[in-house]
């Protein structure tokens, strides 16, 4: 559908999110661009929307099919997804198996340290405070969710981090780590949102360890594109990769 003709609801950094003519429901836009270090780098790169919606959606179906609700209906074209509309919870929510990125900045962990049990880390989705990283006891004095409500996104999370490692490591990718966000149905459901990509995830190849994830941008070095296309590659089926006429590599 054009742009032109729908009411636009929240331009994020990558994404855009329509009302649609269903209530309880948005289209999610999947933009060509990305952004690292807090917005400062900024680029557009061709087809990343593409790999981006169609990586999303499928690890969505996969969770579904093991049992986690996930805002996903179904896609609408090479860059939209319909979706259930979420009141989302501001909260990244970070889930690590493997020491890397800023948490060997911020504490001695050895590089590559495997994390057993993994981290699960709460940071405030917030610009003007650069998101912090909260503890059970903060968000529960900002009002942003309750006891029960993180006891349930924990567990959640570690399901979802069960489901999609062994989901992905069957095609030879590692599930270094990953960010999700969740929000609330109209029943006050807790309902997995946004996006499962390359931009939220750290995905290693499980013999050589080389990156197909957004480490590449903020790294400054070129391909992550074609990084991106490798893991739809690696985790569309066939006739998926055949419906979407994506490129073979
Ligand atoms: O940078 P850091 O090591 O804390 O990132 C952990 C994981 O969370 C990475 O997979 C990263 O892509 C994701 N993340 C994200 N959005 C943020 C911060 C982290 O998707 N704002």
């Amino acid at each position: 559908m054009s742009d032109v003709n729908r009411e636009l609801l929240y331009a994020g950094k990558a994404k855009d999110i329509y009302k649609s003519e269903n209530e309880n429901e948005v289209i999610i836009k999947f933009r060509d661009d990305i952004t690292a270090g807090d917005g400062e780098k900024k680029d557009t790169l061709s087809k990343k929307g593409f790999c981006n919606v169609l990586i999303s959606a499928k690890l969505f179906k996969v969770l579904e099919e093991n049992g986690i609700a996930t805002q996903y209906i179904e896609l609408l074209s090479s860059d939209e997804m319909r979706t259930k509309s979420l009141e989302m919870i501001p909260l990244e929510v970070i889930c690590r198996n493997i020491a890397t990125g800023s948490l060997l900045r911020k504490y001695p962990f050895e590089d590559k340290q495997k994390l057993e049990p993994p981290v699960l880390q709460f940071d405030y989705k917030n610009d003007e405070y650069h998101d912090p990283m909260l503890n059970d006891s903060i968000i529960k004095a900002l009002g942003i969710a309750t006891q029960e409500e993180l006891d349930e996104i924990r567990e959640i999370t570690l399901k979802i981090n069960k489901i999609l490692s062994d989901y992905l490591i069957e095609r030879g990718i590692i599930l270094v780590d990953f960010k999700l966000e969740f929000g609330k149905d109209s029943e006050g459901n807790i309902i997995l949102g946004d996006e499962i990509s390359p931009d939220t995830t750290r995905l290693w190849d499980s013999e050589t360890y080389e990156n197909f994830d957004k480490d590449i941008y903020r790294k400054g070095e070129e391909g992550v594109v074609d990084a991106y296309l490798k893991v739809v590659n690696l985790v569309l089926s066939d006739d998926e990769k055949e419906k979407w006429n994506v490129e073979q590599i």
